[in-house]
Formats: structure tokens, sequence, C-alpha cells
């Protein structure tokens, strides 16, 4: 064992097989022959180098990804021929599961236990969406009178997705599910730390049966790869997801190009509120799997979490013991419950906000080092005596750090639920069914859990209120309609027999 807890044996390495662009069903080098390396969190040592796609990259899938559009089989074909395909590219993903898997737990440090439910439901996410693919259609508004006006749903055209490193399978259908189902073509930019699944499944994607040209997928870095697609003339809509300073220059690039529509989905500080008739063990569980699930990097992190004061110093005892208990090591071993940071960037940052929090005067109750001398470990972190204007508290830290707070009446509870700039989720933990639903009216944020939390499924919306977003949730039949657009269709009616 080195003294991070990776231990040689359970270095897995899988075979790396896809590393250049995929654009117009091949893998290609890039046009500038660059490339750049991807990192093993576990170690900070060098996976495999990836090809760099920047414009002139992104440029060449656009024009294949438009030629597909305008006239290739994608969206003229019927929804169940298109759900055909997509439910076989399901199928392949589930049973090439392991390696990719694996792809995701080297590059993102995400628990290989964990991924293991990914892959099922990024498989689902495309099943759920191949069921709605034949269900696209518009209204009948006037069939008597002097006109006939229908309307019709189309899809918007060539999309441009941008996503994050942090569940980069989840992310990656979770933007191209619903946007092929409607018969989109595209262009995607995986996060430069993670291309590797997302390249994998676009070789799946065509043995599925995905035609060429429909699914291109570009790893490169934001300001030139991601800049060329938000401000690029030939894409209809950019579907964003990432941090809010990204979001807005996205809306920049696509304000001051051809005024593509956009929707962001960008961060949190999600608050948890936990109330006096709580059960204990129940709620120490939710508030510590809300918080530091996948190590605190999930937009939806239940990072502030609000205790009534009857029940303060048991619960904040409870979620000492749990974070003492955490094992933090190789993600490959299913003794460990939490894995690397996905780079040093993050890992950097973290440690600083942890600085922050003690210099303003928070206590810290456990944790707040980094764990070996190598890879991206930090130990799970809990601080108390917070306050609201503290920026551990307003600021989305993405990392293992929980702010314990105390509150003393449900007035109270709203008022600094609310007392942030974001408003992605909520959780509340009560029995009072009173209280539930007064909670989760008066709370400004997209999703409120109840007695659970983090639960995402394909069926459920999910998306930002104030900061953390716009312009359409991911998830849910709604997902599907941000790559529709609606047109009106009006003709005369001569000779009704109505008239
Ligand atoms: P980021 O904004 O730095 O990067 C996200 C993506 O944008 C990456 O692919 C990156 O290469 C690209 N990018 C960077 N600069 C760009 C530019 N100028 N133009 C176009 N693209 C550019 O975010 P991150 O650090 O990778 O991800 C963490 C953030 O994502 C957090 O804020 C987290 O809350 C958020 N997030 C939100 C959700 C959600 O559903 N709301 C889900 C996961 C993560």
């Amino acid at each position: 064992m080195v003294d991070n807890g990776v231990s040689d044996s359970l270095f897995k390495m899988p075979t790396i097989k896809f590393t250049k662009l995929f654009i117009n069903g091949q893998f290609v080098d890039s046009i500038s022959g660059k490339t750049f390396e991807t990192i093993d969190p576990r170690t900070g040592e060098v996976i495999v180098k990836i090809s760099e796609g920047t414009k002139e990259d992104i440029d060449a899938a656009v024009a294949v990804a438009r030629e597909a559009f305008d006239t290739g089989p994608w969206p003229r074909m019927t929804g169940v021929e298109r759900a055909k395909i997509m439910v076989k590219w399901a199928e392949l993903i589930e049973e090439n599961g392991e390696e990719l898997a694996a792809l995701d737990t080297i590059e993102a440090g995400l628990l290989y236990q964990f991924t293991k439910f990914e892959i099922p439901a990024a498989a689902d996410m495309l099943r759920y969406y191949a069921g709605a693919a034949d269900k696209i259609h518009g209204k009948v508004l006037k069939s008597s009178g002097q006109f006939h006006a229908y309307t019709l749903m189309e899809p918007i055209g060539v999309v441009g997705h941008i996503i994050p490193w942090n569940v980069p399978l989840m992310m990656f259908f979770t933007k191209v599910a619903p946007s092929i189902a409607a018969g989109c073509t595209m262009v995607l930019k995986p996060a430069e730390q993670t291309p590797l699944s997302a390249l994998f499944v676009a070789h799946l994607a065509k043995l599925a049966g995905v035609p060429d040209g429909v699914l291109n997928v570009v790893p490169g870095f934001g300001p030139t790869a991601g800049a060329a697609i938000s401000s690029h003339m030939e894409i209809e809509k950019v579907s964003f997801t990432g941090s809010v300073e990204t979001g807005r220059e996205v809306m920049h690039a696509a304000a001051s190009s051809n005024l593509k529509t956009v929707s962001l989905e960008l961060g949190g500080k999600s608050p948890l509120i936990i109330f006096d008739d709580a059960d204990l063990d129940k709620a120490a569980d939710l508030a510590f799997f809300g918080m530091f699930f996948n190590k605190g990097e999930i937009c939806a992190a239940g990072s502030r979490v609000y205790v009534q004061e009857g029940i303060y110093d048991e619960l904040e005892k409870k979620l000492v013991e749990k974070a003492k208990a955490c094992v933090v090591g190789d993600p490959f071993d299913p003794k460990t419950n939490q894995g690397p940071q996905a780079d040093k960037n993050q890992f950097d940052k973290i440690l600083s906000y942890i600085e922050h929090g003690k210099k303003e005067g928070a206590t810290l109750l456990t944790g707040g080092k980094s764990i070996g001398t190598k890879g991206y470990f930090i130990e799970p972190t809990i601080f108390s005596h917070v306050k609201e204007e503290m920026r551990i508290t307003q600021d989305e830290i993405f990392g293992p750090v929980m702010t314990l707070m105390k509150f003393k009446t449900i007035e109270e509870g709203i008022k600094r639920a609310n007392n942030t700039r974001y408003g992605l989720a909520a959780g509340i933990v009560t029995k009072n069914i009173d209280t539930a639903n007064t909670m989760s009216r008066s709370i400004r944020a997209g999703i409120v859990w109840i007695n659970c939390y983090s639960i995402l499924e394909s069926d459920i919306p999910f998306g930002g209120y104030k900061m953390s977003g716009f312009g359409g949730k991911d998830l849910g039949l709604n997902a599907l309609h941000k790559y529709l657009q609606l047109k009106s269709v009006v003709t005369p009616i001569y000779n009704s027999p109505w008239h």
C-alpha cells in the first residue's frame, strides 16, 4: 500500500482503445496533430494522450453534423426507427459496462461500485427517451372556421453539448439521449479531465447503427474547443453543464454569434434542513450521503446542513463519527467509501476553501487535510460555528466539505435555506407532513427531496432556479422539448361543410 491508500494490487488500468476525435463515424487525429494528457487522480500520473480538438476540429465536426441534419436519414426517420437504434445502443452499453465503469473510475475517481449503478442508469436514459421518440407531435389548433391551423414539433438542428467531469457518463447521456431522440445531430465536448468514456460510447453508437455525422465527440479545452461550440454560427442550440463563470461565457458567445438558444445547468450550494422530529440515525445517514457522495463532487450536494436546535448536538456527534469512519482510498477497492478528487485544480481549490473556513473563524470539527503524497485525496471535512456570510457557506466548493448550522424555527429554516444565489436543490428531513409541505413550497430550488436526497432518475426533471441555471430542465420529458422547436402551420379551408 502507498500512503494514500491506493494498493498496487487494486490498480486496474483498463485497456484504452479510443483516444482520437470521433467525427463522421471515424476516429481521427486532430487537425493540428496536438494531444493532451489525461490524468489518473489516484496517482497524478498520465493515463494516456488524447487528440486535442480545437476550433478547426469543431468546424469539421459541425460541418458533418450540419450535413447529417440537412440531408441525412436521422431527422427523417420515424421515431420508432430512431428508438430501435437507441435501444440497441443501451444494450451495448450494458454489455460493455465493466470496461466503461473502469474508465470513469480511473479518470474521475468515481467509486467503481457506484459506476456499476451509473452504467444501467445511462442505458435507461437512452431507453426512456427512445420511448418518447415516436410521441413527438404538435396540436390541432383550428379545425373549423376559415383556416385550418396546427403545430409541428421539429428537431432544433445541430446541437452543441458541453459537459463537466464529475459523473461523465451520466452527463453524456443526460444531454445526448433526449437530443438524439428528438432527431437532432450534435457535437459534444467532454470535459478535458474525462474524455475516455465519451469516446467509448461514441464507438458503441456506431455499432448500434447511429448514422455517421449524427454524433460527433471532440475532446479539448474550454477556451478553445468549448468556445468554438458556443460561438459557432451553424449550431442552433448549446446545452451546457458546468460552472456559473463558464455559463456566462457560453451565453455571451451565443449572444454575440447567431443567437443560438442556450440552456445552462450550473452550480449549487444546496441546503438540507433537518427538523427536531427526524429519526436521528436516518437523518445522519442522509446528511452524510447528501454531502459526501462522490466526494462532494455533485452539483446538488447538500453542503449547507441546517439542524434544528433540539437534536443539533446529537446529530453533530453522529456526523463526526461517520466522517472519521469513512474510508478514503482506491476507488476500485470495494471497502473504499470515498475516492480521490477529480484533478489537481479541484484538490487545490478545496484545500484553499478549508483554509478560508479556518481563517474566517469556523470550527473545524473533523477532516481538513489531504491524505498521502500522491493523488488527490482529501478527508471528509465538517465545519461548525459557521456564519451565513462566510465564503464556505456562500461559495460552491464542489468537494467533501460540509457546513453544519443550527436553527430554531421553521421561518428561520426557510429564510436561511434561501439565503444563497443558487437554487439547484434542497432536502428536508421531517416526519411532519405540514412542515414538509410548507418547506417544499417555500424553498426556491429546482428540486426538493423530502426524507431522501440526490434521487436522480430519467423521468424526474432536474435543473436550477436563480443562478443555478435556466433554459429548460435536464431529464424528464421536458428535456426532449429543449431540442425541439414549435412551428405553426396555417392553411385556408375552402368549401367547408361546417361554414
Ligand atoms: P467548468 O465550467 O469549468 O467546465 C465545464 C465544461 O465547460 C468543460 O467541458 C470545460 O472544458 C468547458 N469550458 C470551460 N471554459 C469554457 C469556455 N470558455 N467556453 C465553452 N466551454 C468551456 O466546470 P467544471 O469545473 O468542469 O464542473 C464543475 C461545475 O459544474 C460545478 O459548478 C458544478 O456544480 C457544475 N455542475 C452542474 C450540474 C447541473 O446539472 N446543474 C451537474 C454537474 C456539474
